[in-house]
């Protein structure tokens, strides 16, 4: 039996070799360091977390995060066992001993004995005798790696600097006060002339909002980020806002070919939002890249009139990272179109975060482990956690825009029922976590891969 290939023992890698060898397959797992390092990790450990130690919020019932959580443990994943063993008191987040969980992930996959792991780095495309291979490098995937990737996707780039634009959830935009349309009513790929909702502010509310912007608590680029340019075409709104007091009225916010159907007139400024996923419930705010930290852009995000009560499904952000355009390159089984061969998982598909780079490991080993004994399975169905990441990813994203998405109920397909009254933000999400676990429950058929 042919090995299946796994390339990075990070957080997806570990778990999608556990995975494979839980299903009964050989497993070759591939790890540069120590021989070679990154930028941000510090040790030799499989699965190590390079930032906090958070896999955020555990509430399985009311946060989509913690539903993924419980979808994984179902899945018998190796990341949540380990983490789950080393947790440390986080009020409602499931916080980890890093040292403790790297090591718990090391030792388990060491103890495999259909797993074996190699040191060293795959410098370039896998050999062509590795017949099934999943690369899970991550974020800091090494030069040569990423490159031979580059030159199998007719890409003009991986992407290297992220900028991470807002998102807010369409159904807690004020559409009393935005309106649809786009600029000069030009007609958009699909051909509509209203795909931007347009949000208008006066004078007095663009100063305060540009000081807002000004005064804000930024985070710090790290030492070996600064080394990395701004694309012109993305730079943070801080840095255009520091230029000058009329930078961003002649830029994101620009308003001119845009008229307010309540006055008649064209606004001081205009926030413009755009749809992010084929559900229509996820929109982004064009343009707003930002180091705000996470709490300020809450803030300051919600002085824009029309999102006074925005809930935001991710928050803007500016940091290196390498991602492949995934609704565009990879197929539903996470393979790449141009080459089959190879599969993808973790950071690198363009998902965005610990937990949701571990499931996408898990997905991955189980998609190929189940071809390798040739019988392929379907993906989740697009009502779990897991299953609504990998359709946002594999086409529910619109490829143009794609940028690294984290978990969270926008991306689910809408449940059939209006919710009114109180508590109703609590039912629908509790709506979505029972139907979630219930697909779930269907898809792994009780054929669940044998627990540790
Ligand atoms: P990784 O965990 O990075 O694993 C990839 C592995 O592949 C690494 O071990 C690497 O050494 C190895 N590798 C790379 N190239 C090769 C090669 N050619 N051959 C062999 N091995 C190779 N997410 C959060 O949820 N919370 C955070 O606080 C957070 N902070 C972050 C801070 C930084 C600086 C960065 C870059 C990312 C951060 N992230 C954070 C995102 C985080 O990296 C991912 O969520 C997660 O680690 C990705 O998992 P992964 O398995 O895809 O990649």
């Amino acid at each position: 039996r042919d090995p299946i290939h796994v390339v990075g023992g990070g957080l997806a890698g570990s778990e999608a070799a556990w995975q494979i060898a839980r299903a009964g397959w050989p497993v070759v797992l591939h790890e540069m360091r120590p021989e070679r390092r990154t930028d941000a990790h510090q040790t030799d450990g499989l699965a190590e977390l390079v930032c906090s130690n958070s896999f955020r919020s555990d509430d399985a019932e009311q946060n989509a995060v913690g539903l993924l959580h419980e979808e994984m443990r179902r899945a018998n994943s190796l990341i949540m066992t380990a983490a789950d063993r080393h947790k440390l008191p986080a009020g409602g987040a499931l916080a980890v001993d890093r040292d403790g969980f790297s090591g718990a992930v090391q030792a388990a996959i060491e103890a495999e004995p259909l797993v074996t792991i190699e040191r060293g780095e795959v410098p370039g495309l896998p050999p062509a005798e590795w017949r099934s291979v999943i690369i899970a490098t991550g974020p800091l995937t090494s030069p040569a790696l990423s490159e031979a990737i580059l030159s199998l996707t007719d890409e003009g780039a991986l992407a290297f600097f992220d900028a991470i634009a807002p998102i807010v959830t369409r159904e807690s935009i004020d559409f009393d006060i935005v309106w649809l349309q786009s600029r000069y009513d030009k007609p958009g790929p699909g051909g509509g002339t209203a795909d931007y909702v347009n949000c208008p502010l006066n004078e007095e509310q663009y100063n305060a909002f540009l000081d807002a912007i000004l005064e804000g608590d930024k985070t710090e680029f790290r030492d070996w980020e600064k080394s990395t340019p701004y694309f012109e075409g993305c730079l943070p709104i801080e840095v255009m806002a520091a230029r000058g007091r009329e930078t961003l009225r002649f830029g994101p916010m620009k308003p001119v070919g845009l008229t307010d159907p309540r006055t008649g007139e064209s606004p001081h400024a205009v926030v413009q939002l755009r749809q992010d996923n084929a559900l229509g419930t996820l929109y982004n705010i064009v343009g707003f890249q930002t180091k705000l930290k996470y709490g300020e852009q809450g803030r300051v995000f919600r002085m824009i009139p029309g999102l006074e009560n925005a809930q935001f499904a991710r928050f803007g952000g500016l940091h290196r990272n390498t991602f492949i355009n995934s609704p565009r390159l990879l197929d539903p089984q996470l393979r790449l179109k141009a080459e089959p061969r190879l599969r993808f998982a973790g950071q690198i598909t363009g998902v965005e975060g610990y937990v949701e780079s571990a499931a996408i490991g898990l997905l991955a080993g189980r998609l190929a482990a189940a071809e390798a004994r040739g019988e392929l399975i379907d993906p989740p169905p697009a009502e779990t956690a897991m299953g609504a990441l990998h359709s946002h990813i594999t086409g529910g994203a619109d490829a143009r825009t794609f940028q690294p998405m984290n978990v969270n109920f926008g991306l689910f397909p809408e449940l059939g029922e209006r919710f009114r009254g109180r508590d109703k933000q609590r039912r629908k999400r509790k709506a979505y976590s029972d139907r979630a676990l219930a697909a779930l429950a269907g898809w792994l058929g009780g054929e669940t891969i044998a627990a540790e």
